[in-house]
């Protein structure tokens, strides 16, 4: 589903330059769930925005359904983008507090316009997607403000499925959540997987959140990734010696 080879970027320039990523290789199959882990810094948003397609590598190639998002534009691009969703770390940061739930989850389609062409078609999804991440109906008319945390991240991830996308990159989904909050919010995730095969980046900075959801897990080091594997073997016997402490400090 995604190949990501040799990327490398660079902020900044002369002495102020900055390199976020450092020939990283990434590879994730249909319906899998791949961990992306390492201490802050060592340049998981970046290479998330660059999965995307919003961020310009240097050199390098994203390949996703087969194609560099890199070489497209105008409705090719347009229709690639369909196709991989975001999730972040704080919904209320994300989403307009001046619109509803049912705005804000239909929001994508004003850019997809023929994805859902009827306004009766976009209220019977927005219920459908409602019930989807285990919200109600009524939750429609509401505002992100009268939500809690937990909520708002279901209206996040409602938002992601809006436009039926093959993957979503997760980055830190449920770190600013309680934990029993967490749990759910994970949950909703994994049915998602299940029901509609949606394969995801997961990217967090809590391991025991990421041995439990990721099918392989990659570690990334300043910029590099470190090592790849699927996740019992990184966890049981990690190779790299920076693995193995950032394994052991996990509960
Ligand atoms: P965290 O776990 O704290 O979210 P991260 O692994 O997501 O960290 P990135 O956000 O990818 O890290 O950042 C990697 C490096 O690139 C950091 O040193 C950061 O300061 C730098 N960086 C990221 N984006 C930019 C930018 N737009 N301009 C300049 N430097 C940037
Ligand atoms: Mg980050």
């Amino acid at each position: 589903l995604l190949e990501v080879k040799g990327i490398t970027k660079s902020f900044g320039h002369g002495r102020r330059r900055l390199t976020a990523l450092d020939g990283v290789d990434v590879r994730l199959e249909r319906g899998e769930t791949l961990g992306l882990v390492g201490e802050s810094g060592c340049g998981k948003s970046t290479l998330a925005r660059v999965v995307l397609g919003l961020e310009r590598p240097d050199s390098g190639t994203v390949r996703f359904n087969g194609t560099d998002p890199f070489t497209l534009k105008g409705k090719e691009l347009l229709a690639w983008r369909r196709r991989v969703q975001m999730v972040f770390q704080d919904p209320f940061a994300s989403l307009n507090a001046r619109m509803s739930a049912a705005d804000l989850i239909g929001e994508p389609w004003r850019t997809h316009r023929d994805i859902v062409p009827t306004a009766k078609d976009r209220e019977r999804r927005v219920r459908e997607l409602l019930s989807l991440v285990g919200l109600r109906e009524s939750d429609a008319h509401r505002y992100p403000n009268e939500f809690s945390g937990g909520q708002r991240q279901r209206i996040g991830i409602a938002r992601a499925l809006a436009l039926d996308p093959d993957l979503i990159v997760c980055d830190e989904p449920v770190s600013a959540l309680d934990l029993s909050v967490q749990a759910q919010v994970l949950n909703v995730l994994s049915e998602l997987r299940e029901r509609l095969g949606v394969s995801y980046v997961f990217i967090s900075h809590d391991l025991s959140v990421v041995k439990h959801v990721s099918d392989r897990v990659t570690v990334m080091y300043l910029g590099k990734v470190i090592e790849h594997g699927r996740t019992e073997d990184v966890f049981d016997r990690p190779l790299h010696p920076y693995t193995a402490a950032l394994m052991s400090a996990a509960p």
